[in-house]
């Protein structure tokens, strides 16, 4: 993709976080099946997986507030939800939730992508005004926090559970743009979900860029194969 339309009148950016800046390690399926382990329940990463993928789809919302609505109380309901959906064996439910919400508290059981570094060095370099933006409950402030390479970022999150709306909401995208001080046609949305960052970013007025890793981009949906190629060629060491 070449520069210009990349760029063409945008002045800051939101990065999605899980996918696009950090993944967890081990991965979710890996954590999910050592928790049934430890209560003597044996699965396969890989039907834990399969599982996963049915789980997290479903939507949990706080009660009277309408669909992609959220917040602290609801994030951990859905993911009490998901634990138990994706691990129906196992004896006790709220010790496999309680572990694995721990587990994925602690900034050791996530890594960043290896673009991210020069990525975001290159773009502070040029006064890009960034923010990350996720569907996330509070402890995405530890996670970034206590991860060296994005540590500087902790002030700059917009979580879902705080703004009251997950993405693809409307009102989730507003809350970005106040952050960065921009109206929604100067803002681009850099994500992994085409859904939540780059359809939803792009009804709600911004611009939006799918980061496609594992190469299955729908046909003309604007996407780069990793965070590096947002960098202008000048500053690439190109
Ligand atoms: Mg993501």
């Amino acid at each position: 993709m070449s520069e210009r339309p990349l760029w063409d009148g945008i002045e800051g950016i939101v990065f999605d976080a899980v996918g696009t800046l950090i993944k967890p390690e081990p991965s979710v399926a890996s954590a999910y099946a050592a928790a049934a382990s430890r209560q003597g329940v044996e699965l396969s990463t890989d039907e834990v997986r399969e599982r996963f993928g049915v789980h997290f789809q479903s939507d949990e919302v706080h009660a009277g507030q309408g669909v992609w609505s959220t917040d602290e109380e609801t994030e951990r309901r859905r993911w009490r939800k998901i634990v138990a959906g994706v691990l129906p064996e196992v004896p006790d439910p709220d010790r496999a939730f309680d572990e694995l919400w721990d587990h994925f508290s602690s900034p050791r059981s996530w890594r960043c992508f290896p673009d991210v570094v020069p990525t975001l060095r290159a773009l502070e370099q040029m006064d890009v005004p960034l923010c990350v933006g996720s569907n996330f409950d509070s402890r995405l402030r530890g996670v970034v926090g206590g991860l060296p390479e994005l540590a500087a970022w902790v002030d700059h999150l917009v979580i879902s559970s705080e703004v009251g709306y997950r993405k693809p909401h409307p009102s989730f995208f507003r809350a970005v743009c106040d952050r960065l001080g921009l109206p929604p046609e100067r803002v681009m949305c850099v994500g992994d979900d085409v859904e939540n960052d780059v359809r939803g970013a792009m009804r709600a007025g911004l611009s939006a860029l799918l980061v496609d890793r594992v190469d299955r981009a729908p046909a003309g949906l604007p996407h780069v194969a990793n965070l590096t190629a947002l960098v202008p060629a000048r500053l690439n060491g190109r």
